[in-house]
């Protein structure tokens, strides 16, 4: 669908302005246009609000006010110091907490500079509030009804019955006028010190103090209260009205006044004075003259005690009954009060900049110059009002309930068209002046056009109309009138009637209005706002699922600057065209949605419907609306106004499960313990124009890195925070205004558990590190110990392997079965010891042994005895020979024997003696009766050139021993 066009390309602003309530001028109102009330507005244009005991003030006497420069309205009466944060009032009294020895509150000053806020009151209490700490000072010998600070810091005390003390700031005091009741105290822009005294005003210069003006009647009698006019001048209020210094003396601000005990005087920043009394409630005296505000039309109480204006221009009123407050609302609603005939508004149209006509219940009233004429009724009684419309720049058509249509026409109401002739039915809702000139006419019982010449025309579901109950009429761009019936919509082209079907989804039956658009036409419904496009013949219907909270929209309108206004039995919607289109076009599901209600100067949100217009928006951007309980205005002008205030937001309380922490000032850090399980934040914007609008945003740095809407929500709760440095800051800002944030942001410090510590950490690492190092230690061991069980195995293994190798030497070098030397090693060492004998030309004999008749034990005895035979003689040569002789066996029952250094006779004893030890040993323990015999043969070294030739003779030697019968050495001779 494409978008319907905006004419003019605006900024779109959420709020217009706002008005309210009550007010008799007392002097003669200059004429004011309405455009220009934006400026200095009537009381009556202010919204009033009031607070007592019941809405949680201590006492309902507000004997002073103060603002302190972060943004809290304080309220001092007799039982204790109240602070507003536009919600809620934290009260403080007597204690050791505020250093005040009585509750009771009678001055709060607040000098420009610091934060700061003199508190004073009952007992001479005196206590100093500066960043949420007091500082309790000496009291003073009675009751301080004013405590001052002058320009150079000197402190002024006005008392009770006890005169003026002076703290100078030198650190010197001085009593003055003690049997006298002070007041108040003052200093000029001349720096001179006024002060309000029960025996007249007094003047302080050098030390002395002084009657200001002891002849005058006023001035020498009791004067209450002490304030500055806009050029720095002092007002005096007195017992007999306010007193302004001048040059040449004194004058009275005003003759209205002049039988007004005055209490109190403000400036305010629009340098309008307001003037509390003592008996009548408040005055203001602006460029629109002196109004006057009492009990009648709406103050608790006409007993004032103190006043002040806030950095938003709401004016606060101390009572006797409470505190008071007006503020510029966004709406200004007027009823009867201010002039009108009737409270419930049916249809309102602007004729001209400076007139708008107001159709209620009962009658006609036109409003002119913010003052409300009614229109007298032709019929004698009042005339219930549906419905207005120009019918040219002179006259108005009036459609009414009962009575069908007149006309409004210089001042008067004439009747019109009715039943009498020829109007369907007297009941007219809806009257539409076509471009045409043709004039239509919605009924209770169809519709009628009238033409030109006067002729009728009518429409009911005989002509193809839903329904004969006509609400709303318009006509679009192209010439077709649209109507509006309890059974949806159709429209009128060249005379003929097209329905236009809603889609089933929507739900929708009643259509109460239109407004005709450039690219198409909007449709209140009884299921919202719904749009047909020319282009695309499409109806779009835009809902509770688009965010919109009510079904039932009466009317909608554009201002100027884009902005929507959608009217309900729920009070008034603001939008804006752009999102309307987009949620149309679907690029946007929510939409961004004002709900105007009671709070915002509405006098009943229930705007009416079924009338026409009920919403009427002028061309420079003045919204009116019928509503049940009067006429309701805006601007769009003055809602940018109250966007335009920044808001002081401030931390007020931090609650660690639940419980505040005490020590809180404002400022941190907070240290947080780790078993904290929830931490909350309370803080408030400290705007008083429209409190229940403030939205906020909060973020958690540290914890999050975006701000988070908390709408209108004053807390915000973490859980589970874990260990770390946080950052805690709140903005707050009025609908579309500019974001204002805290000035610090709140430290936040959440301990660690010991677990954790960096000295856990710490103490965990070094754990760690302690049993890697163990484990490398025990895996180093164990790879120690495998690795000597591999060396010992290694070296066993080696051990055994030289033991074998050392074996196998043995075993090669001898014999198995006797354990001595073999034949191999033998030969070897035999042949070497040969040599060396030979070189060294030293003797050397060998000799064989051989067991005689072998064979025969083998046989008789058996092969083992043999063997045992062959050891036990092997041992016996063994046993027998020198040490440095060789003994071998030489293979089977053979043995051969080296004695070196022998010569041959040496030898032959040797063996001989062998011999003999063996043919003497007693074989009888291998087998019974076995005797051994050896024989022998000797060969000499001399006789042998080499060694198997001594080998050889000894050989030969044997062979002759054999031969003669055994059991003989024989020596080898050549022969
Ligand atoms: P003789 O030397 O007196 O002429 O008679 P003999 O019976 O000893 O004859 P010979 O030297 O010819 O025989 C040697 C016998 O020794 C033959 C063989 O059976 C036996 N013999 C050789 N070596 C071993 C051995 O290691 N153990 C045993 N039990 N018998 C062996
Ligand atoms: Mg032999
Ligand atoms: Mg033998």
């Amino acid at each position: 669908m494409t978008n319907l066009a905006l004419s003019k390309e605006h900024p779109v602003k959420y709020f217009s302005f706002s008005l309210f309530l009550f007010s008799a001028i007392v002097s003669s109102l200059p004429t004011s246009s309405l455009a220009r009330a934006s400026d200095i507005v009537p009381l009556f244009r202010y919204f009033p609000q009031t607070w007592n005991t019941q809405s949680g003030l201590p006492h309902n006497s507000i004997n002073a006010l103060a603002q302190t420069s972060d943004g809290y309205i304080w309220a001092g009466t007799w039982e204790g110091l109240a602070r507003y944060n536009g919600a809620t009032f934290d009260i403080y009294t007597r204690g050791e907490n505020t250093g005040l020895p009585d509750s009771g509150i009678r001055s709060l000053f607040t000098p420009p500079k610091n934060n700061e806020m003199l508190v004073a009151g009952s007992r001479g209490g005196f206590t100093v509030l500066k960043d949420r700490r007091w500082n309790a000072q000496k009291p003073a010998s009675s009751m301080i009804n004013h405590a001052f600070e002058s320009s150079d810091n000197s402190v002024w005390l006005a008392l009770e019955d006890a005169g003026l003390e002076v703290r100078f700031s030198d650190g010197s005091e001085s009593r003055y006028l003690t049997h006298t009741s002070a007041y108040r105290v003052i200093e000029d822009k001349d720096k001179r010190i006024w002060v309000a005294t029960n025996i007249g005003l007094y003047l302080y210069s050098e030390g002395k103090i002084e009657l200001a003006s002891p002849t005058h009647e006023a001035l020498a009698g009791p004067t209450f209260t002490l304030a500055l006019d806009q050029s720095g001048r002092v007002l005096v209020g007195t017992e007999q009205g306010v007193w302004r210094h001048t040059a040449i003396g004194f004058s009275v601000l005003h003759s209205g006044l002049v039988n007004e005990s005055v209490s109190s005087i403000l400036l305010d920043s629009q340098n309008s004075i307001w003037i509390g009394t003592i008996n009548h409630g408040v005055y203001r005296l602006s460029q629109i003259g002196l109004e006057k505000l009492d009990a009648k039309v709406g103050l608790p109480n006409n007993r004032i005690f103190s006043l002040l204006e806030d950095v938003e221009g709401t004016v606060w009123v101390g009572t006797n009954g409470g505190l008071f407050s007006l503020r510029r609302a966004p709406f200004t609603t007027f009823t009867k009060d201010q002039g009108l005939s009737g409270d419930y508004i049916r249809a309102v149209l602007e004729v001209d900049d400076n007139s708008v006509l107001v159709g209620s219940s009962s009658g006609l009233d036109i409003l002119k110059n913010e003052k409300f004429q009614s229109v007298s009724s032709p019929l004698g009684r009042p005339i219930s009002i549906l419905s207005l419309a120009n019918r040219d720049s002179q006259s108005v058509l009036v459609g009414t309930y009962t009575d069908g249509v007149l006309l409004y026409r210089d001042g008067e109401l004439i009747p019109f068209l009715d039943r009498s002739n020829g109007l369907p039915s007297n009941e007219v809702r809806a009257i539409l002046k076509a471009k045409d000139g043709r004039i239509w006419f919605g009924t209770a019982q169809g519709l009628t056009s009238q033409s030109l010449d006067g002729s009728l025309l009518h429409y009911n579901e005989n002509d193809g109309l839903p329904a004969h109950f006509i609400m709303g009429l318009a006509e679009d761009r192209f010439g077709r009138i649209w109507i509006a019936t309890g059974m949806g919509v159709a429209y009128i082209e060249s005379s003929v009637v097209h329905n236009l079907t809603f889609p089933e989804t929507s739900d929708a039956q009643y259509a109460f209005s239109f407004h005709a658009d450039t690219d198409g036409i909007w449709m209140a419904t009884d299921r919202g706002v719904a749009c047909f496009n020319f282009a695309s013949q499409a109806v779009t219907f835009i809902g509770k699922s688009q965010g919109l909270p009510v079904d039932k929209v009466f009317a909608i309108g554009f201002d100027q600057r884009g902005n929507a206004w959608i009217t309900s039995n729920q009070g008034v919607f603001l939008t804006s065209r752009e999102d309307l289109l987009a949620s149309i076009n679907r690029s946007k599901s929510q939409l961004r949605l004002e709900h105007f209600k009671e709070e915002d100067g509405l006098k009943s949100r229930q705007i009416n419907g079924g009338s026409q217009p009920s919403l009427f928006i002028s061309e420079s951007d003045n919204v009116w609306l019928a509503s049940a309980k009067g006429l309701a205005n805006t601007t769009s002008q003055s809602l940018a106004r109250i966007n335009s205030f920044s808001i002081p937001v401030t931390i007020e309380e931090v609650q660690l499960d639940g419980h505040v922490v005490s020590s809180f000032k404002g400022d941190g850090p907070i240290i947080v313990s780790p078993d904290t399980k929830r931490i909350t934040f309370k803080y408030a914007g400290l705007g008083y124009a429209m409190p229940s609008r403030i939205e906020y945003q909060t973020i958690l740095e540290g914890y999050n890195d975006s701000w988070s809407a908390r709408g209108q929500v004053r807390i915000a709760e973490y859980t589970n925070l874990s260990p770390n440095n946080y950052f805690f800051k709140v903005r707050a800002r009025y609908p579309d205004g500019d974001w204002q944030e805290v000035d610090v942001p709140l430290v936040l410090s959440v301990q660690p558990r010991f677990t954790q510590t960096y000295i856990f950490k710490i103490v965990i690492v070094i754990t760690l590190c302690g049993l890697i190092w163990l484990a490398f230690r025990l895996r180093f061991h164990h790879l120690k110990r495998t690795e000597s069980i591999l060396r010992k195995r290694v070296s066993e293994q080696t051990k055994s392997l030289e033991l074998q190798t050392r074996q196998f030497e043995y075993q090669a070098t001898h014999d198995e079965l006797t354990g001595i030397a073999n034949r191999r090693a033998f030969d070897k060492h035999a042949l070497d010891l040969f040599r060396l004998a030979k070189t060294s030309s030293y003797s050397l004999c060998l000799a064989i042994i051989d067991i005689d008749h072998f064979k025969q034990v083998n046989d008789c005895y058996s092969h083992m005895v043999g063997d045992q035979v062959i050891k036990e003689v092997a041992s016996l040569i063994a046993n027998s020979i020198p040490h440095d002789a060789l003994c071998a066996r030489w293979g089977g029952e053979e043995f051969t024997i080296l004695l070196s250094r022998h010569d041959t006779d040496q030898a032959l004893d040797q063996l001989e003696s062998i011999r003999r030890k063996i043919k003497k040993h007693d074989f009888g323990y291998i087998a019974n009766n076995l005797t051994i015999t050896v024989s022998a043969g000797l060969a000499d070294i001399n006789l042998a050139s080499d060694y198997d030739r001594l080998l050889n003779h000894a050989d030969q030697a044997l062979y002759y021993a054999k031969q003669q019968g055994r059991d003989q050495v024989v020596v080898y001779k050549h022969s």
